[in-house]
């Protein structure tokens, strides 16, 4: 679907899969202006196919756009086009445990112009891919390092928008990370380097002395929508998670007295990702044993199977797509 000044969006069209041609000077090649989404559908033991929570996404999209100057989409109508392409390409969610297709819709700027102003074109693409389970072997804790080099987002810059600059600033943290035996890495705010944000693709929690806390939205951490339903789900469990600002010296003297209780991440890919260790400075904090924690295991188990239809779904967080 393509978007010009003159006709707003216009012309969806469901094509195969195949390269876009693009003119060298298309603004998205120069200026960084895109936004992209991440979610995905899962087939049911019957053989429905479930979204989980498509509307949050687009509003996401749009809220992304707003800060890259990018038109909005009719977030109605993007799903729509969304369910017709799932229901033409149904055999392309896989059937197993864990797997689930991968969908990615995206904006990219497409006017073929070099001066530096918001592009007057646009194309809004979904690609759908299936995917593996995540943890083929059962769920597994992380090794995680804190960040306190590189900054990933600030707010202000481009701050909480899925915008492809604010990963390729993680970059070199990340290559660091994995160079040295660590799967991602916890990012601190930009401007004091002292409260703990997001790990790499995911928001992150703690049980601190029986308290569930996550750091609070701030401008720069990703508004996820896994936070946001795990959020929603410990509340409906008399769990209710305090969302505050959170210190890397909070955290270190918590554990220092044995309140760090369970550490974990939150995110579309991965569902839970328990942290097993957190490496700070010269500081190695071993959470839970190394091992997942019960909150972890029972936030993962209850969305897994919201997500898979195998439990039922009280908040209506899933869409059935219905064949064509
Ligand atoms: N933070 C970052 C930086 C991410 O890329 C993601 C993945 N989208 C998340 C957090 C988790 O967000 P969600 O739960 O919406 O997948």
């Amino acid at each position: 679907m393509n978007y010009t000044v003159n006709k707003g969006w216009h012309d969806p069209k469901i094509i195969p899969y195949q390269p876009v041609t693009l003119d060298p000077a298309a603004m998205i090649f120069h200026y960084g202006q895109t936004v992209f989404e991440g979610l995905k559908a899962y087939r049911t033991e019957d053989d429905q196919i479930l979204l989980f929570r498509p509307d949050q996404n687009f509003q996401r999209l749009n809220r992304s756009s707003e800060r890259l100057s990018i038109p909005h989409v009719d977030e109605e109508e993007v799903l729509y086009y969304l369910k017709q392409l799932i229901a033409l390409e149904k055999e392309w969610v896989p059937k197993g445990e864990g797997t689930s297709l991968y969908i990615r819709p995206f904006i990219i700027a497409t006017e073929n112009n070099l001066s530096v102003h918001p592009s007057a074109c646009y194309t809004f693409m979904i690609i759908l891919s299936p995917v593996a389970a995540y943890y083929p072997e059962g769920i597994n804790p992380v090794r995680i390092y804190v960040e306190e080099n590189f900054t990933r987002a600030v707010k202000g810059g481009t701050g909480t928008a899925k915008t492809a600059g604010n990963y390729s600033a993680a970059y070199n943290a990340q290559n660091e990370a994995t160079k040295q035996g660590f799967s991602q890495v916890l990012w601190l705010d930009g401007v004091e380097k002292k409260y703990i944000e997001e790990v790499g693709s995911m928001n992150v929690f703690f049980k601190i002395n029986g308290e569930i806390v996550t750091p609070a939205l701030n401008g720069s951490i990703l508004e996820g929508i896994t936070r946001k339903s795990m959020i929603e789900l410990l509340k409906s469990w008399d769990m209710p998670v305090v969302e505050k600002r959170l210190s890397m010296d909070e955290l270190l003297e918590a554990y220092n007295q044995g309140l760090l209780e369970e550490a974990f991440g939150t995110g579309t890919a991965a569902v839970i990702s328990p942290i097993g260790e957190l490496i700070w400075r010269d500081q190695k904090m071993k959470i839970n044993g190394g091992e997942t924690g019960n909150v972890s295991k029972r936030l993962y188990d209850t969305l897994t199977g919201i997500q898979t239809g195998k439990k039922a779904d009280s908040f209506n967080w899933t869409i059935q797509v219905n064949s064509l």
